[in-house]
């Protein structure tokens, strides 16, 4: 059985034992939990809409390992159009939780280490790809969700890993064993990861040989010994805890993110990729980076057709919508959400075959994929805000507009054409102030500005990658300049 169905997924993730706390407590039954179990909806919905035939072709896919049809999100891309199809596939999901669906660091991690374990092992004659491959048959078959942890707390930006006051600040090695290695420190903002069944960890950084200890990568799962998770706060988080589904704005489905503590995680030999090979973390980072910075060019956008959407029917709710303005402004919002898809499918159709076989996205592009996520959205949410008016901030909660006092001057006052109830009104606003300054803001705009890497590390990649040399030389050849 390579595909899980969606309650399948719950039940699997219910079974395992994890270590969970927020506002200071652990928590017990954390699928239960009112704030949390929107997010678990949320990576649920990769799994109910590959059992849809008009979703197959996207959302699965065939294992170049067993030959088995997988879920797509646990896929080693084969071709430009696998890179592609992730993209649409992204895009997909956005548009059917409006919110992030976390299981794709899962699989840009899986490529990512697929190709450089491949690399490494050329190199030092290790086993690393053959431990990967085998972990990778495991998490297809099985059909799980995979974490991808790579961002360190990181302590003071200005120093190495092994030049921090609290040695910890930067996940480690701090034994090396017969049967395995014991790994200490944290990895920060994990999206998902108690939603997913193991989690694959990388370096954050390029590294230099005093950093070796800190060139690590393996798998462990989310259960085991040692490891522990502190939930986020979200922007008004606890409106999930009260009584009402109108003021959340999107009821069921949320992201999830959480520090992730590995206080001396004992790793098995067959789970590690990575054991001091400080000369290719460097090219771990760039690769997931990259992979991570071509999904934003799906998932964004499928979030921005939502916003976009009920920015168009608030506009019609508060009988604006044929005003040429408001017309222009969400052709706006359209071109600026296509411009970012473009951003996803060029990448992705530029992708190249690496070393082991499977598919890289062009690296400049996916970079500056992520370089327009850093502004696009921001903008999308401003027109957003624009179009539907103070009424996103101002409004009265469920419970002034169910009261029978005064429910009926809710009612009265905040309706808007004749023929839209003001609870639907107030609906599509809340939706809006969700995507744009609640929970999900965390993915539709802070995210798209700090997440697969805050904007200048892509301006490093974009002055790596683009080549001012060759330009240089096409101008000096067109004025006749010799030298
Ligand atoms: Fe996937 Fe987007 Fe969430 Fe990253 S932010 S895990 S690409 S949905
Ligand atoms: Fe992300």
């Amino acid at each position: 059985m390579a595909l899980m169905t969606g309650a399948e997924y719950m039940e699997s993730i219910r079974k395992m034992n994890m270590q969970v706390y927020m506002f200071g407590k652990k928590i017990e039954n954390p699928q239960d939990h009112p704030i949390l179990r929107p997010s678990l909806n949320s990576v649920r919905m990769t799994y109910d809409l590959a059992q849809l035939p008009e979703y197959k072709e996207l959302m699965t896919a065939t294992s170049h390992i067993t030959g088995e049809t997988i879920n797509r999100f646990t896929h080693i891309h084969q071709s430009t159009q696998d890179l592609k199809n992730k993209v649409k596939m992204q895009r997909l999901c956005g548009q059917k939780t409006a919110a992030c669906f976390q299981r794709c660091v899962g699989m840009d991690s899986f490529n990512a280490v697929y190709s450089t374990t491949y690399e490494i092992d050329e190199k030092y004659h290790t086993n690393y790809h053959e431990n990967f491959k085998k972990y990778l048959a495991y998490c297809q078959t099985k059909d799980l969700t995979i974490d991808g942890a790579m961002t360190d707390p990181k302590g003071d930006r200005s120093k190495a890993p092994h030049e921090q006051d609290d040695p910890d600040l930067f996940l480690r090695v701090v034994e090396r064993r017969e049967d395995g290695i014991v790994v200490r420190g944290a990895k920060a903002h994990q999206t998902g990861i108690l939603n997913s069944h193991e989690v694959i960890v990388m370096p954050t950084i390029s590294m230099g040989e005093a950093d070796k200890d800190y060139a690590v990568s393996f798998a462990v799962p989310t259960d085991a010994k040692g490891l522990y998770m502190i939930i986020g706060r979200q922007s008004c988080d606890t409106r999930k805890m009260e009584n009402t589904t109108l003021d959340v704005g999107n009821e069921e489905f949320g992201g999830v993110e959480a520090l992730v503590v590995f206080d001396d995680v004992f790793v098995p030999n067959d789970r590690i990729f990575m054991n001091g090979e400080y000369d290719f973390a460097g090219m771990l980072v760039e690769r997931f980076a990259g992979y991570h910075r071509q999904s934003y060019g799906g998932c964004k956008v499928g979030v921005g057709d939502v916003l976009i959407g009920a920015t168009a029917v608030a506009a019609q709710y508060n009988g604006v919508a044929k005003a040429s303005h408001v017309k222009d402004k969400l052709i706006e919002m359209t071109h600026l959400n296509e411009t970012l898809f473009s951003c996803g499918i060029a990448c992705s159709s530029e992708g190249t075959k690496t070393a082991s076989g499977n598919y890289l996205i062009n690296l400049l592009l996916a970079n500056v994929c992520k370089q327009n996520v850093t502004r696009f959205p921001y903008e999308i949410a401003r027109l957003a805000e624009d179009i539907a008016g103070g009424l996103v901030v101002t409004a009265p909660s469920e419970a002034d507009l169910r009261s029978p006092e005064i429910g009926a001057v809710v009612e009265k006052y905040f309706k808007g054409v004749s023929d839209v109830s003001t609870e639907d009104r107030l609906k599509i606003l809340r939706l809006i102030e969700n995507l744009t300054l609640g929970t999900a803001a965390v993915g539709y705009r802070t995210e798209s500005m700090h997440g697969a890497g805050s904007p200048q590390a892509q301006r490093i990649m974009i002055s790596r990658q683009g080549n001012l040399e060759m330009k240089k030389e096409l101008a000096k050849k067109i004025a006749h300049i010799k030298a």
